[in-house]
């Protein structure tokens, strides 16, 4: 349209455009955080980021996406995204998230914002005429158990097999079955210190979940996945929905803000590191680390896969004899690795070493977030617990 061309400034509007997608919460993306959003969604009118700009791709109904700078943008369409903005669609969309609710963030999986995006936008389960979630928060408990089939890692091969779970509050735990019918179950994962963090990577799906629990006393993993995106992402809010609920039982006093982290949470750091042992003369072997910052263990496995860690270790407070340090000690060597660093505890010294500088800066950091984080009553039960254990 050679007469809008003449009426339209192009350079004029993506420079206006440009401005605009760095004013307040216009500067991250709407649906994931992200910082300096290069796309938009402007049918909804919102900055969003390259990786949620290709979601939004596949909800041609209700979403098109256009580039701030690859695109051509007239009058109309900026005058609309300076009317709306990642603050009133938020306003709009993001009414009535439930507090347990994960809203993902820019380093989480696709799965995490694909469901997200498409809950907020497609099936519109947050705005204030959509009452779904108010109805489920004012329900009695139990009215959020769930029931269906997971595909779980078995011990043969890793070979993943269909398992019947079931989530029952009542019982303050998620069950397992093998078969329908089968009396008992063959595993009961307790809401008091279950953990799920999607690892898609780890578990070699883009579905992939990892529930962490303690089985008598020690850490146990199961890796379990769903064909469908939506149904691995219910399951995850299904789990952290009767968290919360279990959570407000359990700490009548603690408040929302204090309680949501503890739901589900990722952890610090994991990847490969060698360890040598307790006399710092055996030979250093590769080993898969965990490094859990709101249990304050550091967790190490022959495989990533494992049911059960190798070993377990209370990373405590620096003031009670707990400290991470770059280097080892001088005549120890790595194997294969030269990036040296000495865990202390006041039981033993950990001599690790790391592929290169970058991770072992970033193991660094994250041993000293623990570190320098007070402890709580409980994290002196656990430490007491653990050191047991480790002297036997
Ligand atoms: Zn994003």
């Amino acid at each position: 349209m050679p007469a809008g061309r003449a009426m339209n400034n192009w350079d004029g509007n993506k420079k206006l455009l440009l401005e605009l997608s760095r004013e307040g919460e216009n500067s991250a993306c709407a649906d994931c955080g992200a910082a300096d959003p290069a796309w938009t969604s402007y049918t909804l009118g919102i900055f969003i980021c390259l990786n949620c700009s290709g979601v939004h791709r596949n909800l041609s109904g209700i979403s098109r996406v256009k580039s701030i700078q690859l695109d051509f943008w007239d009058d109309t369409l900026v005058k609309e995204m300076r009317n709306k903005g990642n603050q009133a669609v938020r306003k709009c969309y993001e009414a009535k998230v439930p507090p347990f609710y994960y809203k993902p963030r820019a380093a989480d999986c696709r799965v995490l914002k694909e469901q997200w995006i498409r809950a907020k936008y497609d099936q519109k389960e947050f705005t204030a005429a959509n009452s779904q979630w108010q109805e489920f928060i004012a329900l009695e408990p139990g009215a959020g158990d769930r029931v269906g089939c997971l595909w779980k890692r078995g011990k043969d091969k890793g070979r993943f097999r269909s398992r019947i779970f079931h989530l029952v509050e009542k019982e303050g735990a998620l069950l397992y079955y093998t078969k329908e019918g089968v009396k008992g179950p063959k595993g009961v994962i307790p809401l008091s210190n279950m953990n799920a963090v999607f690892q898609p990577e780890k578990i070699g799906n883009p579905h992939g979940l990892q529930i962490t629990y303690l089985k008598d006393g020690h850490t146990r993993n199961i890796f379990v996945y769903h064909k469908n995106g939506k149904d691995i992402v219910d399951w995850f809010n299904a789990i952290r929905a009767a968290r919360f609920r279990y959570l407000k039982l359990a700490f009548p006093t603690a408040s929302d803000t204090d309680l949501i982290p503890k739901l589900t949470w990722n952890f610090a750091k994991e990847g490969y590191m060698e360890k040598t042992g307790p006399m710092e003369k055996e030979p250093f072997k590769r080993r898969w680390f965990t490094l859990d910052t709101l249990d304050r263990k550091l967790l190490y496995f022959k495989d990533p896969l494992d049911a059960y860690a190798q070993g377990e270790v209370f990373i405590g407070h620096t003031g009670y004899g707990y400290d991470v340090k770059a280097g080892l000690p001088s005549g120890v060597k790595g194997n294969k690795w030269n990036f040296g660093l000495t865990i202390v505890t006041p039981d033993r010294r950990f001599l690790l070493t790391c592929e290169n500088d970058q991770d072992l800066k970033e193991w660094i950091k994250a041993f000293k977030e623990v570190i320098s984080k007070p402890m709580s009553l409980q994290d002196y039960t656990a430490e007491a617990t653990l050191r047991r254990k480790q002297r036997r």
